[in-house]
């Protein structure tokens, strides 16, 4: 068995997930059925939709910025009108129903597409944490060797590393509301956002980057969001396939990994740069490290592509799409479907077959 087949039969799961979830959206909320795919690889191709916004237009920066990031989001937005064209179209025309709209963000995915709003190197305005500080490194003045090290608040304000206090400051908890201080303490780690303050072990010495106290969701949280990052909003739609929006989006954010050079640690949620909740539906749900499974699946299947294979799916089965999506209907308990993942490099080909169980569906 080749490489590529092998890669398939670790990464997949005989039984899907099937869960009810909650989606969130400004308008209303509501309950979605998830079943999970035959395969977390999305067997079709990234087709992205050009749609980028005149330079004229006020919501496109044009600055360009070193992209250390990608931000997902998602729109909270669940309007049955409100598809992946209609906020494209939005950020065209820097207007919608509502009235003028001077947000932007790189790209939004949905059901009906991934559409490119803004150049990737370009500023857009989606993180909230403004675009006055960089990306930046300060020294802390703490060694050590853990590549992935907590980040801290000492009881007198100090940031620490790994529990090492170090020479930096953390941003004061201060907010006003209707021009009296409502807010004003030294910060506590509890007011640091839930993915942490950014942290890089470089030859042997820790790094903090550039912080800031939210005060409208009242979260420590990092600068470079709307500077150095490409933006995607996902949407949450009513009536779309949440989990097709949720893949096709691992594939685009995998692109964008493979094609700035970053990992996937640098795959970061809107809550990491100003403490909103956001995506919500992910979030409130537990399926972002999920998500991350996806956008690793899809990372490695495009490395393999890069080596000249080229991977196909085959089912036979009406209840599943050719891409793999599972239909949500017609099961029985216990019900399989069976499926084949070839491979072709070369002019030879290989298959592996597989066998999904939806025994927890009931
Ligand atoms: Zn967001």
């Amino acid at each position: 068995m080749n490489k590529v087949l092998s890669f398939f039969k670790e990464n997949e799961s005989q039984y899907p997930i099937i869960k009810n979830i909650r989606v969130y959206g400004w308008e209303f909320e509501y309950d979605h059925l998830i079943v999970s795919s035959l395969s977390k690889y999305l067997f079709e191709d990234l087709d992205i939709i050009e749609n980028i916004a005149p330079e004229t237009n006020e919501n496109r920066d044009g600055r360009i910025r070193e992209k250390k990031y990608i931000t997902v989001h998602d729109t909270g937005d669940t309007d049955f009108r409100h598809t992946a064209k209609f906020w494209s179209e939005t950020v065209y025309k820097q207007g919608w129903e509502q009235g003028p709209y001077s947000a932007s963000f790189q790209y939004v995915t949905g059901n009906d597409g991934i559409y490119h709003n803004i150049p990737d190197n370009e500023i857009a305005y989606h993180a909230g944490d403004s675009t006055q500080f960089d990306y930046k490194l300060y020294d802390t003045n703490v060694t050590g060797e853990n590549e992935k090290p907590v980040v801290t608040i000492s009881e007198d304000g100090y940031y620490e590393v790994d529990g090492k206090k170090t020479i930096l400051l953390a941003p004061r908890a201060y907010k006003t509301w209707k021009e009296k201080v409502v807010i004003d303490r030294i910060a506590k780690t509890s007011d640091i956002n839930d993915q942490g303050v950014l942290c890089k072990l470089i030859d042997g010495k820790y790094y903090i980057g550039e912080t800031y106290y939210s005060s409208t969701y009242e979260k420590i949280s990092n600068r470079g969001g709307n500077n150095n990052s490409i933006g995607i909003e996902s949407c949450i739609t009513v009536g779309t396939d949440i989990y097709l929006t949720w893949q096709k989006t691992a594939k685009l954010v995998a692109k964008l990994l493979n094609d700035n050079n970053l990992s996937f640690d640098d795959i970061k949620q809107h809550h990491y740069f100003s403490g909103k909740n956001c995506p919500q539906t992910i979030r409130m749900n537990g399926f972002w490290e999920h998500f991350i499974d996806l956008v690793k699946m899809e990372y490695q299947v495009l490395q393999f592509k890069k080596e000249g294979y080229k991977i196909e799916l085959s089912v036979n089965d009406e209840r599943v799409k050719a891409n793999g999506r599972i239909l949500l209907r017609d099961f029985n308990k216990d019900d399989e479907i069976e499926y084949t993942i070839s491979t072709i490099k070369d002019g030879v080909k290989e298959e592996l077959k597989f066998k999904k169980v939806l025994k927890k569906f009931n």
